[in-house]
């Protein structure tokens, strides 16, 4: 499986702002903000797209959302709304093969998004 920019973050061997971490997962900020708060939520397991997603895969996605709810609580976003993304593939924008939860907030979010 091909490694990602993500993975080197992971490691530390390239610098990111890192606002979370656990045994599964890391969040950091996104070097290209799309809005006032934009993290990026990526599981340690390389999984390059949703496609590649496996059902044994289901609880680590649902640990993804959660961390992105507690995030986003913590930020101060919880009632004012937030929007949590992942694309997958070309078309979607998907630019980094290594599935990853965008938590866009602080401000109003057009939808549909383009
Ligand atoms: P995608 O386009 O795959 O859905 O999202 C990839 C995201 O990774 C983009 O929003 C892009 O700005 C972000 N990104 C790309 N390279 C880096 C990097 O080196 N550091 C950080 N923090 N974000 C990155």
């Amino acid at each position: 499986m091909a490694e990602t920019l993500f993975d080197k973050i992971i490691r530390r061997e390239i610098p990111a702002d890192i606002v979370f971490e656990d045994d599964q997962c890391l969040a950091f900020k996104d070097i290209n903000p799309q809005a006032p708060v934009h993290l990026l939520i990526i599981p340690k397991k390389q999984i390059p797209t949703i496609n590649d997603l496996e059902p044994e895969d289901s609880p680590l996605v649902g640990h993804l959302f959660l961390v992105a709810k507690q995030l986003a609580a913590e930020q101060g976003f919880a009632e004012d709304g937030y929007r949590v993304v992942m694309n997958c593939n070309a078309s979607a924008g998907q630019s980094v093969y290594h599935i990853h939860l965008h938590l866009l907030a602080g401000k109003p979010l057009g939808w549909p998004p383009y």
